[in-house]
């Protein structure tokens, strides 16, 4: 070895000695190092030292030289890693230590999902009415989804553009109508009272529509129910759910499983029906669906049509929500955006 190449082989010694302390993390690591470098057996410096004979004559003072600022190097190096490393361990068995004069930490309290807390609501507000609450499969046949509901077989709501099919011919219930009517096929009985709450699932997404939605639909069935019945259930429930002064007016509309059919509007909770932009200044909002339930789903269902009478209404809980909290975006509430959540506390 030539005494230019020994001193070359000295730097990159020095440069994997600097890499080696940057890799150390514990007090065995150091050791292992210290022994590999600095041991007074097999110690790299003492290996270099006895190299020294090899060097030619001339060049011997200034390998020397450098095996020393070497061992400098390194003898500086160990100590400050070991010095550093006492510090870490020092912190690390400070950390423990319980200190009781800190304050306590207030824990995160959750809260109630806005779609939650006003189904919920609905729900406590048709138990006080004397309605118990129904729940169904989300995944259903054609016959309780369409066929047992009056859906004629090319009733456009069964296209695949609004109605999620599998291949086995099973779907995701579009309403909570499904429901009801295993409701009834259940208890052939009336009087019958319930509500239906729960997710429906619609090939339908923009600002105002998202494909999976809440719905909550009612049901009653007795003797001599009349549409006076039903707009009286709903006054009730919309004043409750809303305010005491708010209007309701019925408009015909069609339904297949009702006859007649009724779209519900309340005047609007913005503007008290005066006009303004929420309500495209008609002072009216539309909120519901409503009807007499049609004599064929009833004897459909096996109950009597000449001795019973009922009543079907539905709405969407999102857009009851959307109402409540002033939120413009349906997306919005299914984001899981925890500052959406944290601002709508019951
Ligand atoms: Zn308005």
């Amino acid at each position: 070895m030539t005494a230019t190449s020994a001193i070359d082989h000295l730097e990159e010694l020095a440069e994997q000695f600097r890499r080696q302390v940057s890799e150390v993390t514990d007090r065995q690591g150091w050791e292992a190092l210290r022994l590999q470098w600095v041991g007074r057996k097999q110690g790299r410096l003492r290996d270099l030292m006895g190299r020294m004979k090899d060097i030619p004559a001339d060049a011997r003072r200034t390998y020397g030289q450098a095996v020393n600022r070497l061992k400098v190097d390194v003898e500086s190096g160990l100590q400050a890693l070991e010095e550093s490393l006492a510090t870490a361990s020092e912190a690390e068995a400070q950390s423990d230590v319980l200190d009781i004069t800190l304050p306590g930490r207030r824990p995160q309290l959750g809260t109630l999902h806005p779609v939650t807390q006003v189904m919920r609501e609905i729900e406590s507000i048709f138990a006080e009415l004397g309605y118990s609450v129904a729940e169904g499969p989300e995944i259903e046949d054609d016959y309780h989804n369409f066929e047992a509901l009056n859906f004629p077989l090319d009733h456009p709501a069964r296209e695949t553009q609004d109605t999620f099919f599998f291949d086995n011919g099973m779907l995701l219930r579009t309403h909570t109508s499904p429901v009801q009517v295993r409701t009834m096929l259940e208890r052939s009985a009336p009087p019958i009272r319930v509500i239906c709450p729960g997710r429906v699932f619609r090939n339908d997404n923009d600002l105002r529509h998202s494909p999976m939605f809440h719905q909550v639909e009612g049901l009653a069935i007795g003797e001599g129910l009349s549409l006076g019945d039903l707009k009286g259930t709903l006054e009730a429930f919309i004043q409750r759910l809303f305010s005491a002064d708010t209007g309701v007016r019925l408009r015909p509309s069609f339904f297949p499983f009702t006859e007649p059919s009724a779209e519900v509007d309340i005047t609007c909770p913005f503007c008290s029906g005066n006009g303004c932009a929420v309500c495209s200044n008609t002072g009216w909002m539309e909120i519901l669906g409503c009807g007499m339930v049609d004599p064929r789903v009833l004897s459909g269902c096996g109950i009597d049509p000449d001795r019973y009478s009922g009543y079907a209404f539905g709405l969407g809980i999102d857009r009851v929500a959307m109402i409540r909290y002033g939120i413009p975006n349906i997306r919005l509430l299914f984001d899981n955006d925890e500052r959406l959540l944290r601002q709508i506390r019951v």
